[in-house]
C-alpha cells in the first residue's frame, strides 16, 4: 500500500467507493467523475504504478475482470458498445499513478470518438519503418 495514494485508502476501506466487484486481487467500482453511466475502474489491490509492474497474475486477474464486467455494465445501463482504455503513464494523462483500468459505457450519437482519437500527429512511418520496429519490439525482454 502507498500512504497517499487515493485507490490504496479505497483498497483498504479508509475511504468510500461504489465497489462492484471484487476478487483477491483486484477491485472495481465506479468512477466518482464518470465519462458515462456506468464507467468503471478495474485496479489490483496491491500498489503497482505502470502496467508493465504488475506480476502477470495479477495482469492477467485484472483483465479477467474486464472481461467480467463488460457485458455486466452494458447490460445494466443498456449501452450499445464500450470503450476499454488505460491510461499507463503521465504522458498518457494517468493522473492517479496505480493502475486502472477504464470501462467506459458508449451510447449510439454520444459524441465520443474511437480510442485513435487520443494520439496526437500521426508519424509517418514506411513499410520499412513498421517491419523494423516489429522485429525490435519483437526480440526486446521486459526490463
Ligand atoms: P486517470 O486519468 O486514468 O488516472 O484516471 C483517474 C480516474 O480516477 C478519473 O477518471 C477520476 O474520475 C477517478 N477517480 C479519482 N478519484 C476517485 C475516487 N475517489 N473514486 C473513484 N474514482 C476516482
Ligand atoms: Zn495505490
Amino acid at each position: 500500500m502507498s500512504d497517499d495514494c487515493i485507490f490504496c485508502k479505497i483498497v483498504a476501506g479508509d475511504i468510500p467507493a461504489n465497489v462492484v466487484r471484487e476478487t483477491d486481487a483486484t477491485l472495481a467500482f465506479l468512477d466518482v467523475n464518470p465519462l458515462a453511466p456506468g464507467h468503471t475502474l478495474v485496479v489490483p489491490k496491491d500498489h503497482y504504478e505502470r502496467l508493465g509492474d504488475m506480476p502477470s497474475d495479477v495482469a492477467t486477474e485484472v483483465f479477467h475482470e474486464v472481461y467480467e464486467l463488460v457485458p455486466r455494465v452494458e447490460s445494466v445501463v443498456d449501452a450499445d458498445a464500450t470503450t476499454v482504455g488505460i491510461n499507463d503513464g503521465e504522458a498518457a494523462g494517468q493522473e492517479v499513478p496505480h493502475v486502472h483500468a477504464h470501462i467506459v459505457p458508449r451510447f449510439e450519437g454520444d459524441g465520443g470518438g474511437p480510442i485513435h482519437a487520443v494520439a496526437g500527429e500521426r508519424p509517418d512511418l514506411s513499410d520499412d519503418d513498421l517491419t523494423d520496429l516489429a522485429a525490435e519490439i519483437s526480440a526486446t525482454h521486459r526490463e
